[in-house]
């Protein structure tokens, strides 16, 4: 630390050219850590506020937030960090384009160059809405009241479509706004990879539709709270969370936090009726926690401290939750334990009553509810509707019609009230319209094309996974994805770990073999 106080201190006198790089990249390093120690405790008041907050600290909260978005923001566009990038950048090009340097002064100037095009008083505006809108929506939400979000989400579309405009010229209006969450993807990539896996699953939905229906009774019953946080806290060690540097708490929301690489926290809920829940969502957010306790410490307080884009992320969380948490060998060791932790409820129950229970397939109306087959259903829906919006081929004011005669189209259902349609996710409803939904499909997408890679080069891990072991996985996943942070963008980490671009391939060909099984589909060869 004190070499970084020096340096703050000689760093006016010292100025511009005639310091050398060394000094340069401590100062800019010192800038970046300022601008990290700022949002990480902004996480942990959101942290607290969904978690222990009374809801007497609502209003103070909020303007706490705020403060700390904004004296983050201010630094994040401060004039001296582009002039401290742009002397540092023929000395980031002289190093190898791998090294942690020369990631970092890469990664730092991409940040640094989008952040400036932002206006302030466009933060401003956004976040103003983002409040305003999320609090109607959490009225409106159970009072089925669409037509008080007209005016909210025909604001959070113009503001979309004006953050694009920022970013201009591009392809399609909503790059922008999908760069933002999953670096380096477009409209029309990934119009092409949802088209190629939509030609597939519409048939597979409904191929197992036509099959006798699986039920799930055995999930439904009474399960203790403290029992549900012991288990699933108990298998997400096993996974490799590492409680030294995380913790589990109870939220409505289930999400993952990091406020550095020693702190890396995860939050579940639970339902005391039914099994499954408390246990799915730990595993999930037990994926993206994992992600983000094996970013190597060395890039703790930069922009290369986290992981690597939304999708990516929720890779893993789908690895870990679906892939991993939902499969055979998996239960083959947990069953015996899930039965000891709830005798009452599981002694009559045999392991393929379970497994199937866990793995049901249902055309529903809820995404967070859906299975893994339905689920990118929901999310295909959800993002050609807000590129019609952003588009303007769909007014606002026509969208529960509009996603009823979608879900009607695709899952052959429709929901009756709006609570149960466009109404159901936060995500328009939290100001801003585009390039929210489909890092989920991305996830799903990726996790299995990591794992098809990952047993490829580790033929035991099944073997392992069925005795509850998990260390073969989890190091080729820290060793090819997690450590490297932000280092590499998507494509890059894609690419280097797998030796080909994002495929949907591996995805389809585990939903067949998984579900063909579970469902006694009739294979390939017998179809054609
Ligand atoms: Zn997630």
């Amino acid at each position: 630390m004190n070499k970084i106080s020096e340096t703050k201190a000689s760093a006016g006198a010292a100025k511009g050219k005639r310091q050398p790089a060394e000094a340069k990249l401590a100062e800019l390093k010192y800038r970046l850590l300022e601008i990290s120690d700022l949002m990480a405790a902004e996480a942990l008041l959101d942290w607290d506020q969904s978690t222990y907050m009374p809801g007497g600290g609502a209003p103070a909260r909020a303007r706490q937030s705020a403060t700390l978005s904004r004296l983050a923001h201010e630094k994040s566009v401060d004039p001296a960090l582009g002039d401290l990038l742009d002397a540092l950048a023929p000395y980031g090009a002289g190093l190898p384009y791998e090294s942690d340097e020369a990631s970092l002064i890469r990664v730092a100037r991409r940040d640094f160059e989008k952040a400036i095009k932002l206006p302030s008083d466009y933060v401003v505006r956004a976040s103003e809405l983002r409040s305003a809108s999320y609090n109607a929506w959490t009225r409106a939400r159970p009072g089925n009241d669409f037509v008080s979000m007209v005016p909210f989400l025909e604001k959070a579309v113009d503001l979309s479509r004006e953050y694009a405009g920022f970013f201009a010229p591009y392809q399609h209006v909503a790059d922008p706004l999908i760069d933002a969450a999953d670096e380096g993807m477009t409209t029309v990539a990934i119009r092409s990879l949802f088209a190629e896996l939509r030609r597939e699953l519409i048939p597979l939905v409904r191929a197992i539709s036509a099959q006798p229906m699986t039920g799930d009774d055995c999930l439904h019953g009474s399960f203790s709270e403290q029992e549900q946080l012991e288990f699933s806290l108990a298998v997400v060690k096993r996974f490799g969370y590492d409680l030294e540097r995380g913790r589990l708490d109870k939220t409505h929301h289930p999400f993952c936090t990091k406020f550095s690489s020693g702190d890396v926290r995860i939050t579940t809920r639970v339902d005391e009726n039914y099994f499954g829940d408390a246990l799915f969502s730990t595993m999930h957010e037990s994926g993206h926690a994992l992600y983000e306790q094996g970013v190597a410490a060395a890039f703790e307080g930069t922009p290369l401290g986290s992981g690597t884009s939304a999708g990516v992320h929720e890779s893993q969380s789908r690895l870990w939750e679906n892939v991993v948490g939902r499969s055979r060998v998996f239960w083959e060791h947990f069953f015996p334990a899930l039965r000891d932790a709830f005798p009452d409820q599981f002694r009559q129950i045999g392991f393929e009553t379970f497994y199937r229970a866990i793995n049901k397939v249902q055309r529903s109306l809820i995404r967070t509810d859906a299975d893994e087959v339905t689920y990118n259903l929901h999310i295909m829906m959800r993002f050609d509707l807000e590129l019609d919006l952003l588009e303007g081929h769909l007014r606002v004011k026509d969208l529960p019609e509009a996603w009823r005669a979608r879900m009607q189209a695709d899952l052959g259902l429709a929901p009756t009230d709006d609570r149960d349609g466009c109404l159901q996710d936060v995500h328009w409803y939290a100001g801003s319209v585009g390039g929210g939904f489909q890092s989920y499909t991305i996830g799903n997408i990726l996790s299995a094309q990591f794992y098809a890679v990952a047993l490829a080069s580790n033929p035991d891990i099944p073997r392992e996974i069925a005795k509850g072991e998990f260390g073969t996985l989890h190091g080729w996943l820290q060793k090819q994805l997690y450590q490297h942070g932000r280092k590499f963008c998507p494509t890059e980490l894609v690419m280097r770990a797998t030796g080909g671009p994002m495929s949907t391939a591996p995805y389809l060909a585990y939903l067949r073999s998984k579900y063909g099984e579970l469902y006694r589909l009739p294979t390939a060869d017998q179809a054609s």
